[in-house]
């Protein structure tokens, strides 16, 4: 079975085929800049490498390119589109419509875009994408869309409900969703194999740490707790993202110094985070070079970040009250060993203790384990497969709806 995996953003299209028989990536490439000017990658198995400046006007546009390089006689890896069993898209907020995967269709669509006021950076690009991709393929090939909050479905109420009056849930649906969860379901069943224990029988706390990052309290294989909310704002210090602040702070720049929500959610979501602090960058390697050089304020952004992750590791294991492993994964989480080590040498509570040479060498794509024997938890590396996760999804979805 051959999956096309799609992962669209407002102005970016990333896709991967994947052959199901041996989890083998055919081919995997990026759409960006689209509507902007255009940027087009696309690496085969093999790799042959396409890349293009071409303007791309859209979302059309783009699945267009990307279907007449899937069957390219040069940079093609299948002879006709009708090779490919299924698409899976990625979407970002399901709600609490969507506790699994489905089968795209006009009502679901108009689900996707009634929830965009709880992702609007995302949801609204995702349905751009998926009617795109509609009037680019044939019908007989089924659409399915894996949700990012199907996983955090799993989350009680006491952990998911909001202090608000109980009607502001009822009338708005106002709780926590929680995002990542393709991400931390894939790591979460990696880490089960590197450690070779059933999932059912492991506390884990997944660590998503990219631009944007979430943390994840894994218990038995569910999601029960994690930091990232309504939207994904709350939680950890991000790139760009403020995190958990207190909610006054809103209250305060509208009565007293004029700011419209407008210009707040600009601030929170795109001026905040580590950029906000550093002044210099939302990118971590940038920021830890400035802090090396001696910026006091990227030297401040790295110290909240670890601070803010140590924090939220301990709120996961106060939710499964234990922890067995904890996963680093995502952008940082992979690559980043120094701000691992700042994070995992001031967890002695939870009797952490990492293997400095291990911890080094698991880098850029690494995976395995970095704590040392003696440590009371096990800590490993990931590299996240959202894509691999969301062809998983679809092949299962279809298999059973044949
Ligand atoms: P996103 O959340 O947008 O998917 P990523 O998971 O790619 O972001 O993470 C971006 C962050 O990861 C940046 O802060 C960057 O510094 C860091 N990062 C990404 N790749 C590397 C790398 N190869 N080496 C060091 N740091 C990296």
């Amino acid at each position: 079975m051959k999956i096309l995996v799609i992962n669209s953003g407002s102005s970016s299209l990333k896709y991967q085929l994947i052959n199901m028989a041996n989890k083998q990536t055919l081919v995997k490439g990026v759409c960006e800049r689209i509507g902007i000017d255009g940027l087009l990658s696309h690496k085969t198995h093999d790799n042959k490498l396409f890349k293009s400046d071409m303007k791309i006007y859209s979302h059309k546009d783009a699945f267009h390119i990307v279907a007449e390089l899937l069957v390219d006689k040069k940079f093609g890896v299948i002879q006709n589109l009708n090779e490919i069993d299924a698409i899976g898209h990625r979407v970002v907020q399901g709600a609490g419509y969507f506790k699994e995967p489905v089968i795209i269709t006009d009502d679901v669509l108009k689900k996707i875009e009634h929830l965009s006021p709880l992702a609007p950076l995302h949801n609204p690009a995702h349905v751009q994408a998926i009617r795109a991709s509609q009037e680019t393929f044939d019908k007989s090939i089924p659409q399915v869309a894996v949700f990012d909050t199907s996983f955090h479905q799993t989350i009680p109420k006491k952990a998911y409900m909001y202090g608000l009056p109980y009607e502001f849930y009822e009338k708005y649906k106002i709780r926590k969703y929680g995002f990542h969860g393709i991400s931390h379901k894939y790591v979460s069943l990696r880490a089960a194999e590197i450690i070779n224990k059933p999932l059912q029988s492991l506390k884990l706390i997944s660590c998503h740490l990219g631009n944007g990052s979430s943390i994840c309290a894994v218990n038995q294989g569910k999601s029960i707790e994690t930091t990232m909310g309504l939207t994904p704002l709350d939680g950890v210090l991000m790139g760009t993202r403020s995190g958990s602040i207190d909610p006054s702070c809103i209250t305060f720049l509208i009565e007293n110094m004029g700011y419209t929500s407008k210009e707040i959610y600009e601030l929170m979501n795109k001026r905040s985070g580590l950029l906000g602090i550093s002044g210099i960058s939302n990118d971590y390697r940038d920021i830890k070079h400035a802090a090396d050089l001696g910026n006091e304020r990227s030297k401040l952004a790295i110290d909240m970040l670890s601070y803010s992750i140590r924090k939220h590791i301990a709120s996961c294991a106060v939710a499964m009250d234990g922890i067995d492993a904890i996963i680093f994964t995502g952008g940082i989480g992979e690559n980043r060993n120094d701000l691992r080590k700042l994070v995992c040498d001031n967890l002695n509570v939870f009797g952490i203790k990492i293997n400095n040479s291990l911890n080094n060498e698991t880098i850029h794509g690494k995976e395995g384990i970095i704590s040392s024997k003696d440590s009371r938890a096990i800590v490993c590396v990931i590299a996240t497969n959202e894509e691999l996760m969301v062809a998983k999804y679809t092949s299962k979805f279809v298999e059973n709806h044949k």
